[in-house]
């Protein structure tokens, strides 16, 4: 049997206060002719990254309004984490091997986690490249609607490793990306839907919190109130650039020598690399204390995550590839204004200019937080509209309403 995630409850209604009562009634409607449905999502890993943030909702939520939804993880060794990290590396365009040693990994443990898969769902979504073997190593036995949810940015992937997934990404007959134009070529499924991903707005990570508690949670962290902070929450990864954020940090301190920063990063299960280039900041940081660099294993949960995003004066994803960047849509709907590469889902949620910066370079970066920090009436206005963009578009009851669609849309090709 795959592992099951444990996932308690939602209650939908408790949405309400939040999106009004519009959303909640069209999702109970999209939900009716849906009821008793069973539904599977099944990804790496139960714990770090977008998707272990988002399934712990929607599958709550799912069971709430009448389907019988479940999430498993599929099973692996580090070989096998290693080999789906270079493919993610791949995929997202660096030019990395990809040995026919490492595609026998790959398809060996989706072998394995075919055959334990068990059970039969009219719904099967299988997230991101780790486990898209499935469909075909179970021969699509344990389920009547197969769905491949891409969660990363595949715009401009390294070749082989695209020519590689697309064989068997092309066999699932639906597909979820965030972007059109991540849908690379050579594959062709019959119903292709764009969904982006989104955030809850009520666990300890995104609900309301006060700034002095925000403060209170930071000085345990090191942090003095006295300079202004600008922040990153993120995977450790070098697609999400914590150096180039440390080097337009050290432009910014030249003129506001007060200017802390803090790296607050989480390690995924699934991401054998985390721990290298958690090393390679640390030494780009070298003996600079007012750049904190925090991550999970030292406390740094939900809430701190929280207490950083909130005691920020600006939050910063300056990412040279992002499926979408949920600590966008985090720090703006805390009302920050964030400073972000202008690079995949990022540029869906900062509107250039009104909610934030898009940047392509360090120095464009330090620049635009000089800017905010020196100009913080225009940044709390940008605060704001972020976060009413958030409202109109990246929370969970979007998510939740795309997939009931796409549920029922299927349901009535069949
Ligand atoms: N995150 C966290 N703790 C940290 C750093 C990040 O919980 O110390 C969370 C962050 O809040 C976000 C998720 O990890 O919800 C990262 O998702 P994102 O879409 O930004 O990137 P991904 O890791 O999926 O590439």
């Amino acid at each position: 049997m795959l592992q099951s995630v444990d996932v308690g409850t939602k209650a939908l209604e408790d949405y309400r206060a939040i999106v009004g009562d519009e959303t909640i009634e069209t999702i109970r409607a999209l939900a009716e002719p849906l009821n008793g449905a069973t539904v599977v999502h099944v990804n790496a890993t139960a714990f770090g990254g977008g998707v272990a943030e988002m399934l712990p909702t929607l599958v709550p939520l799912m069971r709430d309004i009448g389907l019988d939804a479940h999430w498993q993880v599929i099973e692996g060794t580090d070989d096998f984490f290693e080999v789906t990290k270079a493919m993610h590396n791949g995929l997202q365009g660096m030019a990395t091997p990809f040995t026919a040693e490492m595609q026998q990994i790959w398809q060996r443990y989706n072998e394995l986690n075919a055959e334990k898969f068990e059970g039969r769902y009219d719904f099967v979504i299988v997230h991101d490249p780790q486990p898209a073997g499935l469909l075909r190593y179970t021969a699509g036995k344990n389920g009547r609607h197969w769905i491949w949810r891409c969660h990363i940015d595949t715009s401009a992937p390294s070749p082989d490793y695209w020519g590689f997934l697309a064989r068997y990404i092309d066999e699932y007959p639906a597909a979820v990306f965030t972007m059109e134009q991540y849908v690379g070529p050579g594959v062709d499924f019959k119903h292709l839907a764009l969904i982006a991903p989104t955030i809850d707005p009520l666990p300890p990570k995104n609900a309301a919190m006060n700034a002095a508690t925000a403060d209170a949670s930071g000085r345990d962290y090191g942090r003095d109130d006295g300079g202004p902070l600008p922040g990153q929450a993120r995977r450790s990864d070098p697609w999400k650039d914590p150096l180039g954020v440390i080097d337009a940090y050290r432009i910014v301190k030249e003129r506001i020598p007060g200017v802390q920063l803090a790296l607050v990063g989480s390690m995924a299960s699934d991401d054998p690399e985390g721990w290298d280039y958690y090393d390679k900041t640390v030494r780009h940081a070298g003996e600079d204390y007012d750049i904190r660099i925090l991550h999970n294993f030292q406390g740094v949960g939900g809430r701190e995550v929280n207490a950083f995003q909130t005691a920020a004066d600006v939050v910063i994803q300056k990412s040279i590839r992002e499926g979408f960047g949920l600590t966008v849509t985090e720090a703006m709907w805390k009302r920050k204004p964030v400073i972000g590469g202008d690079v995949g889902g990022i540029p869906l949620q900062i509107i250039d200019g009104e909610t934030g910066f898009l940047v392509g370079s360090v120095e464009e970066c330090a620049d635009k937080v000089l800017h905010l920090l020196e100009h913080p009436i225009e940044a709390d206005r940008m605060g704001q509209a972020g976060r009413e963009h958030i409202r109109n578009h990246f929370l969970s009851t979007h998510h939740l309403a795309d997939y009931l669609r796409l549920f029922n849309q299927l349901l009535a090709k069949s």
